[in-house]
């Protein structure tokens, strides 16, 4: 049966097909409600029950403790490096580990707001590694401590989270885990807070997932917009305001895709065959191919890759799309290639990269 194009752009990035279909049946009239989701009252009972099923279903996937509070929000991952600092630095000292854009324009931003310092950087080896935990310097007393746990442009992911109390660390964990929600499971005993836009795994840009633990909460700057105050969010189920309740209503059809499928354990383990496919693909191609990424510290999502001969990138794209394989471009601030692998990118999607990848360079070998 044909298929749609695979598509492997970073963000906004390729959304379950069931999901895009689904949607499109309930367009015009959501389950006999006559209105379109577009359409309702995000205080009415139709549009209620899609945010309280997303909630619920997003809480049961990743496991979420009773303790920590599900946030919808607004304003992105960069809007998040601004409203984490207002409600939970208290203007005091903030670290960062900063290992590629995501991280670095983090710790840029909190510095309006607190005093933020890089605890360590892979700047020095072009963010293709991730410095070890046990080098890390933590002030002590810092309101959080600060990580990108997936760095989509440098394709940077750590294995694992890091356990700040056995670094005799009392600091809160926040992440920025745009890129790689909902792809593996989450150590919820590492984390105080954790937000991730939802244009990567979730759904349409414009939601925000924010996790928060309920301690946590009361901190806000005074300063801090109302409507970007975590406890006046949460002390009003995410409808403090509008709140962006297509995306919402998106999001909840991929948590329920994702259900369906066996849930993130298995959102892993298609995850680890697809990169492991590509990697190789990388790794064996006699040099023509190179991923610069430390193997401990690769990410299973963002595959940057170059060719040996730059001369030929054009080429490449321009067959790529011929193939039905789109926006491979890497991004501006490295250049070169980059290859998407989010939860909805089927296994064949991957497959047919690496064919082309085997094909181009048989062609310009
Ligand atoms: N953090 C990470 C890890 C990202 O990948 C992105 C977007 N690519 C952002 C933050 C910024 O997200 P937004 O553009 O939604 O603010």
């Amino acid at each position: 049966t044909p298929h749609r194009p695979y598509n492997f752009s970073a963000g906004p990035a390729v959304l379950p097909e069931e999901v895009l279909r689904q949607a499109a049946e309930e367009m015009l009239d959501w389950h006999g409600s006559g209105m379109s989701v577009m359409e309702m009252s995000h205080r009415g009972k139709e549009f209620i029950s899609i945010y309280e099923d997303a909630e619920r279903t997003v809480r049961a996937l990743l496991q979420v403790p009773s303790n920590f509070r599900i946030l919808f929000m607004q304003g992105g991952g960069l809007g998040e490096n601004a409203i984490v600092p207002m409600n939970l630095s208290r203007g005091g000292l903030v670290d960062v580990v900063v290992t590629g854009s995501w991280s670095q324009k983090s710790l840029k931003e909190a510095g309006k707001y607190a005093d933020a310092r890089a605890a360590a950087s892979n700047e020095a080896d072009g963010h293709h590694s991730l410095p070890a935990a046990a080098g890390w310097q933590l002030r002590e007393g810092a309101a959080y401590l600060h990580i990108c746990s997936n760095e989509t442009i440098h394709g940077v992911e750590y294995p694992e989270l890091p356990d700040l109390a056995a670094l005799g660390s009392t600091a809160p964990l926040v992440m920025d885990a745009s890129s790689h929600i909902l792809s593996r499971p989450i150590d919820w005993s590492r984390v105080g807070a954790l937000f991730a836009g939802a244009q990567k795994n979730i759904g349409p840009a414009g939601v925000t997932l924010v996790f928060v633990r309920e301690d946590l909460l009361d901190r806000a700057l005074p300063i801090c917009p109302s409507a970007f105050n975590y406890k006046l969010v949460a002390e009003n189920q995410s409808m403090f305001n509008t709140p962006p309740t297509y995306g919402i209503y998106i999001a909840g059809l991929v948590f329920q895709w994702i259900a369906r499928q066996g849930g993130v354990p298995e959102m892993e383990r298609r995850a680890i065959e697809r990169a492991t496919l590509v990697y190789n693909a990388l790794d064996h191609s006699g040099g023509f191919y190179r991923n610069p990424v430390a193997p401990a510290a690769r990410s299973r999502m963002n595959i940057p890759f170059f060719l040996a001969d730059e001369s030929l990138n054009d080429a490449f794209l321009a067959g790529a799309r011929e193939a039905g394989l789109l926006q491979l471009k890497g991004h501006k601030s490295v250049g070169g290639m980059r290859a998407s692998l989010y939860n909805a990118m089927p296994l064949a999607g991957a497959q047919a990269l690496v064919d082309y990848l085997q094909d181009f360079a048989r062609r310009h070998g």
